[in-house]
């Protein structure tokens, strides 16, 4: 027997000044559309968005529902949206950032487990990592270089093939 640790790397920024341009913009724009999301419930409005290879932005946000496990997280509206409107483009990057309605919003907030699952799998269908930028509405920026390295030990589906 032998033990093992398992280390994951990021980037602290003090806040979204710090930011190279192109990741400022999708966190704001992240920022702003908190405003769209449907959360009447929680009160915690959440938003994604993606800068797909091809250039083109999409947007997510959480969207509710009185039966709480219909409800979905703005990640994974985003890869749904991604996925249908431009199938097999790789998204380089993703900003998701958030407004608590009933709180404060100063420090990034990471995806829940079943969004890092989705992310995951995204990343390993089109070969490609998504960069991704957290914050709130200010504080703290944190980014990863690789979505997948949320989600340590994965679960990719590799077992279930046939030899
Ligand atoms: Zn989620």
């Amino acid at each position: 027997m032998k033990s093992a640790q398992l280390e994951i790397s990021y980037s602290v920024y003090q806040d979204s000044d710090e930011l190279s341009e192109s990741d400022k913009n999708l966190l704001l724009r992240a920022r702003e559309v908190t405003k769209l999301a449907y959360a009447p419930y929680s009160k915690f409005n959440v938003a994604a968005v993606a800068l797909l290879a091809n250039g083109q932005i999409v947007e997510g946000t959480n969207q509710e529902n009185a039966s709480t496990p219909a409800g979905l997280c703005a990640e994974r509206v985003l890869l749904s949206t991604a996925s249908m409107l431009f199938p097999n483009i790789q998204i380089n990057a993703m900003a998701i950032s958030y407004d608590n309605l009933q709180g404060k919003s100063i420090a990034p907030a990471t995806p829940c487990g079943i969004c890092r699952q989705t992310l995951q799998e995204y990343e390993d269908r089109l070969k490609h990592p998504i960069r991704l930028i957290l914050g709130g509405l200010e504080g703290q920026v944190f980014i990863f270089e690789k979505a997948g390295l949320l989600l340590p030990f994965a679960f990719t589906g590799t077992a279930m093939k046939k030899n």
